[in-house]
């Protein structure tokens, strides 16, 4: 199964979930860092990075001898990544999504292949765990192509073994974050009782229903706040799968980059019933499927 923990905003506390899920999972996994721009899960998590593999993405490179200014390229392009100045042809490979079509329909095979680095992806492990992150290249400004990858390198391991995967999603709910959980079995969504994390988790879920993917709450900070988003979650139908006290010293350990589930037994016991509740509700799912 594949798991995303995912949240409507930054700051909620996803990456301490997703350690601490790490921490007690009961069966072989995967750890991934799909929050590519800011992949903190190996701040947890500690992994042996074994190999960094660099990741780029096919865009067009212009051989102007060749080019008659036809403007079939520039036609197809529906990016505005390629364009005719008077009879200049300009390539702006920022804002190319690599489609390869340019290339493909160039009458004149003006136009070839070149590399733009997207980022890397590292592999690793922590102790018998499966570790993977992927982190964007600075500057760049599409991270679902990097994203995409990742995923596909993933899967491709991923079909030899069978193992579940654990996904620290982008935060948010624009398209990295809806990329990362897109193709998940459940997303557990991490919020806090506050104004601010009801106003998010609304946008989350508004975002991710349309999904219909298995989706359960994890409260941070419980206590803080207001009680909204209890009734914001029985409103929707939305369970509430763990509740992680507001308190300093729990503050404390994060801030010390402590994972939560090794803190204390308290928190450990959160953390194994959360993981236990995910692997029932797949389980039902699974039973639903081949009934
Ligand atoms: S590869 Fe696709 S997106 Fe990139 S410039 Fe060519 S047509 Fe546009
Ligand atoms: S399709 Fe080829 S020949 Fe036509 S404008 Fe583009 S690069 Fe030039």
């Amino acid at each position: 199964m594949k798991v995303a923990i995912a949240s409507g905003k930054g700051g909620t506390g996803k990456t301490t979930v997703a350690a601490s899920l790490a921490a007690v999972w009961p069966q072989p996994f995967y750890a991934v860092d799909l929050d590519v721009e800011e992949p903190n899960l190996r701040l947890f998590l500690n992994p042996n990075v074994h190999f960094v593999e660099k990741v780029g993405m096919e865009v067009p490179v212009a051989d102007e001898r060749k080019c008659t200014h036809c403007r079939a390229c520039v036609e197809l392009c529906q990016f505005n990544a390629i364009s005719l100045l008077g009879e200049t042809l300009m390539t702006f490979p920022e804002m190319c999504h690599g489609c390869g079509g340019c290339i493909a329909i160039c009458p004149e095979n003006a136009l070839s292949a070149g590399q733009r680095e997207l980022g890397e992806l590292h592999w690793g492990s922590v102790g018998s765990t499966g570790f993977m992150m992927g982190r964007l290249r600075v500057g760049e400004a599409m991270s679902p192509p990097l994203m995409r990858e990742a995923k596909s390198k993933l899967q491709t391991l991923l079909n030899r073994k069978n193992q579940d995967i654990i996904i620290d999603a982008p935060p948010g709910v624009s398209c990295p974050a809806v990329n990362a959980v897109m193709d998940t079995d459940v997303i557990v969504l991490v919020t806090e009782p506050t104004p601010f994390g009801l106003y998010d988790l609304k946008l989350a879920c508004d975002a991710f229903v349309p999904l219909n993917k298995r989706m359960g709450i994890v409260l941070n900070r419980a206590g803080l706040g207001t009680d909204e988003v209890y009734r914001f979650c029985e409103s929707r139908h939305l369970p509430i799968w763990a509740e992680i006290p507001y308190s300093r010293e729990i503050a404390e350990a994060y801030a010390n980059g402590h994972v939560l589930a090794d803190y204390s037994q308290e928190l450990r016991s959160i953390f194994v019933a959360l993981s236990s509740k995910i692997l029932a509700t797949h389980r039902v799912d699974l039973e639903n499927c081949h009934a």
